[in-house]
């Protein structure tokens, strides 16, 4: 088995058996973010503790890239600190856009890395960044107390 089909593989089970997709009540934030260009979707609540991102739940549709990657996103980033979480999701951007030369850190990105192979299909790239920028606009909502 390649890299490029055991990933596939981990996309897969992400899409099929995605992580915390289940709307938990009263959260800090909500956001709703769509991407057009596919017909992607996702709300995702954002709890915060302080500064400690206690827990991040969400519900969409659409592509298994987007869908994948917003569940990748929801277990990677829970119990973080807002400004680690915040860093990571930059390391996530900056593998996404560089167009199929970055590879990704799995000690830091986990599962994210099975993404990397996206960012050489530009038109790919909004489906996996999808929850990843609902989850950078929720923190930045709860920091000016919306
Ligand atoms: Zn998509």
């Amino acid at each position: 088995m390649n890299l490029d089909s055991l990933y596939q593989e981990v996309i897969m089970d992400h899409y099929k058996n995605p992580l915390h997709k289940k709307l938990s009540p009263e959260p800090t934030v909500q956001v709703h973010h769509v991407n057009t260009s596919c017909g992607d979707e996702v709300t995702l609540n954002l709890h915060m503790d302080g500064n400690l991102v206690s827990d991040i739940s969400w519900e969409g549709s659409g592509c298994s890239i987007s869908q994948a990657s917003t569940s990748v996103m929801s277990d990677l980033l829970r119990g973080k600190d807002e400004d680690e979480a915040l860093k990571i999701v930059a390391d996530f951007l900056e593998m996404m856009q560089s167009k199929g030369t970055k590879s990704g850190d799995e000690n830091i990105l986990g599962d994210g890395v099975a993404l990397a192979g996206v960012s050489k299909f530009p038109a790919r790239v909004k489906c996996a960044l999808l929850g990843w920028m609902a989850f950078k606009d929720a923190v930045t909502r709860s920091r000016s107390g919306e």
